[in-house]
């Protein structure tokens, strides 16, 4: 199920629209299996469906296959292009839903905020004390980015203004406007970044090139200090290297709202009181899941109308 409103775009611009009845994500075989049923024009899908050869034969008559999320990472782009299937993302509306995730993410591990809960609700407070879960400050430090595409450019604007910290980034491509907008300076390589930052959040696309970019070599280039935030897909960090690694005080800790192999975790990574983690819901909020809706229906109402929708990945 998806926010009501575009579904109701749907259904007034005269389409027919079926919704899987079950609020779960559907397996390949029932997606297939659900697909086969009808001759479907267009499938609105979500990034935990499969979308590749045998899901699109499945649905031979689909013209689009409209992707509620910007990652497009599930769906065989190369595929679509062949039979001539219009893949359609929903970028730009929640953009500043997921930077202000992952700067949710950095503030409640700096200043322990998770962890203090759960010591209140454990009972575990029995009175004020100096040295009782101190943290670490923002003001000043350096904020490390990986991926300063639409959401790292406002997390970084997030943590300039909202926090006084000095930006510095590694994209595969340089990005002058991030740079006149938050100061932020360009570094060559990865490496450089994790070595330099005290906060580092990645927001790259998952791509054969940024499976793992994060692996136990790049963890042991942070500082003893630094914390490691992914919003952006699971396999970009190795998270059974992770886990080492926030065990073993390699970094300080980590926030996580996406994990390799949805929906489990790596073994170990729940006890780890130095991690922050979130069920793939930093762009979940009531605004930004009705914008994707939206955006997700006009792209299908316009494909089927014959013009060619917005955001088609090319
Ligand atoms: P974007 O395309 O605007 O930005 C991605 C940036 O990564 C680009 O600037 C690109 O040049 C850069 N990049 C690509 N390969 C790289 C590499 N190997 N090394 C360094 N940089 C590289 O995308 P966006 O809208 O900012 O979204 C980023 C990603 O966030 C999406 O692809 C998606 O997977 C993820 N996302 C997650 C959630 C969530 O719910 N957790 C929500 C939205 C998006």
């Amino acid at each position: 199920m998806i926010p009501e409103n575009g579904i109701a775009m749907l259904r007034e611009a005269g389409h027919e629209v079926d919704i899987n009845p079950d609020d779960r994500v559907l397996s390949k075989a029932e997606l297939i299996a659900a697909l086969s049923a009808k001759p479907y024009d267009a499938v609105l899908c979500l990034l935990t469906d499969p979308i590749d050869a045998e899901v699109m034969d499945a649905a031979p008559a689909a013209k689009i296959f409209s992707n509620y999320a910007v990652g497009f990472n599930n769906i065989n782009i190369e595929e679509a292009k062949k039979r001539s299937v219009m893949i359609t993302n929903t970028p730009g509306v929640l953009t500043h839903t997921v930077a202000e995730h992952a700067i949710g993410m950095m503030i409640s591990l700096t200043s322990r905020i998770t962890e203090g809960d759960r010591f209140m609700r454990a009972g575990k407070y029995i009175g004020w004390a100096p040295m009782l879960l101190l943290g670490t400050d923002l003001k000043g430090k350096t904020f490390g980015l990986l991926g300063a595409g639409r959401i790292g450019y406002d997390a970084a604007l997030m943590a300039k203004n909202g926090f006084g910290m000095n930006i510095v980034y590694y994209d595969v491509k340089q990005n002058e406007e991030i740079e006149k907008a938050t100061g932020a300076v360009f570094r060559a390589s990865v490496e450089e970044v994790l070595k330099e930052a005290d906060v580092v959040s990645v927001h790259v696309p998952l791509l054969d090139s940024t499976k793992h970019l994060i692996n136990t070599e790049r963890l042991g280039m942070m500082k003893k200090t630094a914390y490691l935030i992914n919003t952006s897909r699971g396999p970009v960090v190795d998270e059974v290297a992770l886990v080492a690694a926030l065990k073993g005080g390699v970094i300080a800790g980590a926030g996580l709202d996406v994990f390799e192999n949805e929906p489990a975790m790596a073994p170990g990574l729940a006890e780890c009181e130095n991690a922050i983690l979130t069920p793939h819901i930093a762009s979940a909020t009531y605004e930004t899941r009705g914008e994707m809706s939206r955006v997700a229906a006009q792209a299908i109402i316009d494909a089927l109308a014959g013009k060619e929708p917005q955001n088609l990945v090319k």
